[in-house]
């Protein structure tokens, strides 16, 4: 995977000082690495039943769609609040500093569909967990959760496992 880590762009205090953005937009525009990305994101799901992949808002709908079309299953968007079109339950989540809420069509997941969610990074797991609890409300099962980059020292994939969420990633970078 060190053909990968050297692909994606690390910009420092980028949104803001402190933060080291992991730009994976260079990746994704290597056509070697996008297709290894998205091979190794979907590879431990490959023999098992995945009905829909939920792809997070906006660089996961990229390697989330990329994903589901090669474990052949649907794919189902979660968005910031006010984007989806039909009628949407939401689910807040902490930010760093105040709130945000994502939403999903009430609709897009039958009960009991096993749903496996894509983002390409996480940090301390908000996002995803939020992701979780509303694949849950709506009748859903998490059957795992898959990124292309890990921030470890921001203890997302913990968060998950607490949750009993299985997690795969293919990257890790120490800090913020
Ligand atoms: P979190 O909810 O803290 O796990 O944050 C995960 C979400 O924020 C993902 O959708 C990421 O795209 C984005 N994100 C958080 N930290 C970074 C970072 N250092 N570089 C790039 N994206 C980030």
């Amino acid at each position: 995977m060190s053909d990968l880590r050297s692909l994606i762009r690390s910009i420092p205090d980028y949104p803001k000082p402190g933060i080291i953005f992991r730009d994976v937009t260079t990746l994704m525009g290597d056509a070697r690495g996008f297709k290894a990305a998205v091979e190794g994101m979907a590879a431990p799901y490959a023999n098992e039943k995945i009905d829909a992949v939920v792809g997070i808002e906006a660089r996961g709908f990229i390697l989330g769609g990329a994903v589901a079309d090669r474990l052949s299953c649907g794919f189902i968007p979660i968005r910031k609040k006010g984007k989806l079109p039909w009628k949407t339950i939401g689910q807040q989540y902490a930010l760093e500093y105040g709130v945000d809420i994502i939403e999903i069509h009430e609709d897009a997941i039958t009960p009991g569909q096993r749903i496996l969610i894509v983002d390409d990074l996480i940090a301390t797991g908000g996002t995803a967990e939020a992701a979780a609890k509303l694949i849950s409300r709506t009748g859903g099962l998490v059957a795992g959760a898959s990124f292309l980059v890990d921030l470890p020292e921001l203890g997302g994939l913990d968060l998950l496992r607490s949750h009993g969420v299985r997690t795969h990633t293919l990257i890790a970078f120490e800090g913020h």
